[in-house]
């Protein structure tokens, strides 16, 4: 689904140019779950940017189900993300201003899906990640935990074959973060690839895969489950 060879990216301001990633490869699956830890500042949100179509890289290639993306423009990088990927945040970035059911269906809105199916799309994911009976409260109504989930169901509403998630348990207390690690490998269980960063050896080894960075570059990987594919 995924593969990334010798990835660079670049930050420049007048005085220093940083190298962000320095020739990073390594290939994900369709179905895999991997983890991406490593120290603060190794790469790992410029990686996540570029595997999001959110940045594009400055050298090196990326290839998303079998297409070269790395040179793609904005128009036809968020058209693919659209699709394809879904979110997860660290800070849940759900909208204050509306409800559980209006973050959740906003994708579906974008997507051009009619207000009907929406609605029955919206409130069947809410039942699955347990959430229905918070549908009509705001973002701040809810504990953490609540609104981790809110942002896993809005995340998976397209259907993505992609999950991207950030330190999804980096905010929340061990109980809620273990609860959203086992709707992420229920996801994954289905078919979804994920791809997570996160600092917690305890989150990581909910994957299949660890790659570890530094200085934007991959040092080693530690295989924890068979992955047999799909
Ligand atoms: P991590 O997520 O592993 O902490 P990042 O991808 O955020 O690492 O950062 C990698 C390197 O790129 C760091 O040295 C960071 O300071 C630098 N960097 C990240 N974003 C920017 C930016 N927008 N402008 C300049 N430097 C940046
Ligand atoms: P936790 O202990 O899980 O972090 P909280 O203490 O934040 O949760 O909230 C406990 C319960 O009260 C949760 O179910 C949450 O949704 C609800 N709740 C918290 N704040 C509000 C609020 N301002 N309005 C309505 N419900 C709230």
């Amino acid at each position: 689904m995924i593969k990334i060879t010798d990835l660079e990216k670049y930050y420049s301001t007048e005085e220093v140019r940083t190298i962000a990633l320095n020739g990073l490869s390594f290939k994900v699956k369709e179905g895999e779950f991997v983890a991406v830890m490593g120290p603060s500042g190794c790469g790992k949100s410029t990686l996540l940017n570029i595997l999001g179509l959110l940045d594009e890289p400055d050298g090196g290639s990326f290839l998303f189900n079998g297409i070269e993306v790395a040179g793609f423009n904005e128009r036809k990088r968020s058209n693919l993300r659209k699709h394809n990927i879904g979110f997860v945040f660290q800070s849940f970035n759900l909208i204050d201003e509306l409800t559980v059911f209006e973050n959740v269906e906003l994708p579906l809105i974008y997507t051009g899906v009619k207000s009907a199916d929406r609605k029955e799309r919206v409130n069947e994911v809410l039942e699955r990640m347990q959430i229905m009976h918070r549908r009509k409260h705001f973002p701040q109504q809810l504990s953490g935990g609540q609104q981790q989930r809110v942002a896993i169901a809005r995340a998976v509403i397209n259907r993505p074959k992609l999950i991207l998630a950030d330190e999804p348990t980096g905010n929340l207390d061990s109980s809620n973060g273990n609860e959203v690690m086992e709707l992420l490998t229920e996801l994954n269980d289905a078919g979804t690839t994920i791809v997570m960063v996160t600092h917690s050896e305890h989150d990581a080894k909910y994957s299949h895969r660890i790659i570890r960075m530094l200085d934007g570059q991959k040092v080693t990987e530690n295989v924890l489950a068979d992955f047999k594919g799909i």
